[in-house]
């Protein structure tokens, strides 16, 4: 049976979430407004929507018998209420079928340790809210009350075809415009958009790839912005770290240029400064926690500065302006302010399984022939496929490369390569489709999930063609940046501002 929300008219499909509704606990609220369960009414048989039988895969070897997925006070942004929990399996299912993290370690081995790479894929599965990211929503607003900070706000591209829908709209409608506005009506002093971080990381990634591929060293390059992958590749496959780009997600080196280049450009007192990305993702809430990304306390000689602040999802950004009663739809479009809100076509399309890939090899191909190349598409790298390869020409070179959405398909790529494969560059996003299918992204109806990846993949790429430009490289705000603070790509500035370094963290899975 299916029961529909009155107010927003999300849909509990019993069979897909394995619960009856009449066996979920009171205090269960709406996924998708958080009203309580009375607000839902059984659908008639005839209206109910066709649904998926839903399997759970039985237990290995090494997996334990525990239904859910199991995360403790170390795993920073994902935590589970056992109040709320119905014990449906519903997380531990996508964490080991589509994550491929659960169910690949011994739970005897590794003690009291949590294994999860933060991608917040099983937030998405959960029926009742029980498993959930950490609200960082009263940490931002103290920070705007605070008539001594400045509080300087970050949208990732991925956002703008998907914040919508929380607010009644069709998957993929765009809405940059109101994002912006919102933004300012919760009192933002400054709003950036992070796809000039991604036009920064591709200038940085992309000279990595021409210098692997010349000196044939440390290939295939694989992509690191995607920090669920990074964490995924630390605990699992050390023995490819080196071979991860060295380029820091696109947040992060937006971040550290705000509290460097912008602070002192604007003469704004650095230890000010509140930065916060609103994004699709949960593991960022993790990634701005890790010790080495703060080089704005180094380059600033204070010790107490992080290069982000705080990170909030798209379900908390909708979350806090409906309790703030900000009506979305009625919000005039606004721009972001400069100079870091402006970014191309080839750093929209980031927030698309594929997009990376696209972004690095458009500016590539002009760093090795000092042309733009007459095809900017790549249609093979496009779409919902978990592992999608190509041969592709950049000048004289011909490049295989490959993209992968999801981890359990990473594990699959990564085994042909151990199995004698050759690629030169690797994409890979932990998430389905790409950040578009983050884990704090709206939650879906699952029979309606791949039409929303989908129309939100076809939204962002629906603005590159309209972009002033679809490069990264004639980014004018980005060619500024590196003439009058950075030098150039990969020069030892830059590294020490834009790249980081990775861990062997496999200790954790014990012996
Ligand atoms: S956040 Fe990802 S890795 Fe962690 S428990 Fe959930 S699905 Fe598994
Ligand atoms: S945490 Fe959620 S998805 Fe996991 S078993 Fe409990 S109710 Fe099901
Ligand atoms: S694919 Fe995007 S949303 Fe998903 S974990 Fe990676 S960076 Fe975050």
């Amino acid at each position: 049976m299916n029961y529909k929300c009155e107010i927003c008219e999300y849909v509990y499909d019993e069979e897909k979430n394995g619960v009856l509704f009449s066996n979920l606990p009171n205090s269960w609220t709406c996924p998708d407004c958080f009203v309580p369960k009375s607000f839902f009414k059984l659908i008639e048989p005839e209206e109910a929507e066709p649904v998926q039988a839903k399997t759970i895969e039985k237990d290995e070897e090494y997996d334990d018998d525990c239904v859910y997925v199991k995360v403790n006070e170390e795993c920073y942004p994902i935590a589970r209420n056992p109040d709320l929990c119905v014990n449906c399996g519903n997380c531990k299912n996508i964490c080991k079928n589509q994550q491929a993290v659960c169910g690949y370690f011994n739970p005897k081995k590794i003690k009291e340790n949590t294994i999860c790479i933060d991608c917040g894929q099983c937030t998405l599965a959960c029926p009742t809210g029980a498993i959930n990211f950490k609200n960082d929503i009263e940490n931002v607003k103290n920070a705007l009350a605070d008539p001594d900070k400045i509080v300087i706000f970050q949208t990732s591209p991925s956002i703008r075809v998907s914040v919508s829908e929380e607010f009644g709209f069709d998957a993929g409608s765009l809405c940059e415009g109101k994002i912006v506005a919102a933004l300012r009506k919760l009192g933002a002093d400054y709003v950036f958009d992070t796809t000039f971080g991604a036009d920064l990381t591709i200038m940085e990634e992309a000279s990595e790839l021409i210098e692997r591929i010349q000196s044939k060293k440390n290939l295939p390059q694989f992509t690191s912005c995607c920090p669920a992958w990074v964490k995924f590749a630390e605990t699992f496959y050390p023995e490819i770290l080196t071979k991860l780009s060295s380029a820091k997600s696109p947040i992060l080196m937006q971040g550290a240029i705000i509290k460097t280049y912008f602070a002192s450009k604007m003469n704004i007192p650095v230890d000010k400064i509140v930065s916060v990305a609103i994004t699709p993702c949960t593991a960022k809430k993790a990634e701005i926690k890790r010790s080495e990304m703060n080089v704005s306390a180094k380059y600033n000689n204070n010790s107490s500065l992080r290069d982000m602040d705080y990170v909030l999802t798209v379900r908390e950004f909708a979350k806090w302006l409906k309790d703030e009663n900000i009506n979305f739809d009625t919000l005039s479009e606004e721009n972001y302010d400069d100079p870091l809100g402006r970014a191309s076509g080839a750093g929209v399309i980031f927030g698309n399984s594929g997009g990376v890939m696209e972004a690095a090899l458009r500016t590539a191909n002009f760093l090795l022939t000092g042309k733009n190349l007459d095809k900017v598409e790549f249609q093979e790298v496009r779409g919902l496929g978990g592992i999608k390869e190509a041969t592709v020409k950049i000048g004289d070179t011909s490049l295989k490369v490959a993209v992968v959405a999801g981890t359990a398909n990473a594990r699959e790529l990564i085994s042909k390569i151990q199995q004698g494969e050759k690629y030169d560059f690797v994409e890979v996003m932990a998430c389905p489709g790409g950040c578009i299918s983050g884990g704090g992204q709206p939650k879906s109806n699952t029979t309606y999930l791949e039409e929303a990846y989908k129309a939100r993949q076809k939204g962002l790429y629906s603005l590159d063609p309209k972009s002033k430009t679809r490069f990264c490289h004639e980014n004018e705000d980005i060619k500024k940046l590196y003439l009058q603070f950075l030098g150039k790509p990969l020069s030892p500035f830059s590294e020490s501002l834009l790249h980081t370094s990775y861990f062997d963290k496999s200790e954790i899975l014990g012996d």
